[in-house]
């Protein structure tokens, strides 16, 4: 396995970087997920603009143009002979001195990993995903926006584990006053009365690209679909509920706090929207 680092391919042993870097002492970088189908990188575009957006909001130079930045994804892939992938890319502001101060930092580290993974089984995608609402707030847009794909990912972690110790596979999130945002690496939907919900962005959710392309899909089907605020009660008793993110793709979430979710299988809007996505990400993408 290569690893891009700091302008050139490593092997996987030899990846390493220095125990200086700020993004290991201080989380202080941004990274992305990104997926290969059949040799497709899906929305490579998408996800090179939000690291880029999140790195100009942290104030982290990348030292690339994103036609680069391009270039280096697809070689990462090539050379690693991977037709169906997770990328990893990551830009931290770079080995410094123990102070917090970026200046300290001449030149952040960029790491590009791309490997064979498939993150959920396949009985996940057909039994559903049990859900539990933690206690952890997803982080406040007027702390750190929950935009910024930060290497701190402490809350998501926290909620995690919490979800773990309630005896479910993934955390429901929501912010401080109450309404629902997200889970620790995914979006969320509802769908009631053949209705689909999503929260707004601005309650402080991250605007997942996986989220965007099954709005656009979910209408292009003839679905009626909303953006709009919501609360725990909702999700109990929706009819559906299902979670999209670059790992989970599209998957079913059957129980929600020892509450069954409508029949308690997979819904019929979430595996027809499921389809539709494992159609669009196998023609659609970035050779
Ligand atoms: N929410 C959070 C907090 C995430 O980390 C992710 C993963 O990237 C998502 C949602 C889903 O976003 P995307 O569909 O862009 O992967």
């Amino acid at each position: 396995q290569w690893i891009y680092l700091d302008n050139r391919f490593v092997k996987k042993e030899d990846a390493v970087v220095s125990v200086f870097d700020h993004g290991f002492l201080y989380g202080d970088g941004v990274f992305e997920g990104i997926r290969v189908y059949s040799g497709n990188i899906f929305r490579l575009d998408e996800h090179l603009d939000r690291l880029y957006a999140s790195a100009h909001s942290i104030m982290l130079n990348i030292p690339y143009t994103k036609e680069e930045f391009t270039q280096i994804i697809i070689d990462t892939v090539k050379k690693n002979k991977l037709y169906s992938a997770y990328i990893r890319v990551v830009v931290s502001r770079g080995a410094g001195n123990l102070g917090l101060d970026p200046r300290n930092c001449p030149a952040p580290s960029v790491i590009v990993i791309a490997e064979a993974l498939s993150i959920y089984a396949e009985s996940l995608y057909e039994n559903g995903l049990k859900m539990a609402s933690v206690a952890t707030r997803r982080n406040r847009a007027d702390i750190l926006s929950p935009q910024v794909k930060s290497l701190n990912y402490l809350n998501n972690i926290i909620v995690k584990l919490e979800s773990i110790q309630a005896g479910a596979d993934e955390a429901l999130m929501m912010n401080s006053e109450g309404y629902v945002t997200e889970g620790s690496a995914d979006n969320i939907f509802v769908v009631k009365n053949g209705k689909i919900k999503t929260p707004p962005v601005y309650l402080g959710a991250l605007e997942g690209i996986t989220r965007n392309v099954i709005i656009d899909l979910a209408k292009e089907n003839g679905y009626v679909l909303e953006e709009t605020p919501f609360t725990r009660h909702d999700v109990y008793i929706a009819d559906e509920v299902f979670l999209t993110g670059t790992a989970a793709e599209v998957i079913a979430v059957v129980n929600v706090d020892q509450r069954v979710i409508g029949s308690g299988k997979p819904g019929p809007v979430t595996n027809s929207l499921l389809k539709v996505f494992r159609q669009v990400v196998e023609t659609d993408g970035v050779k």
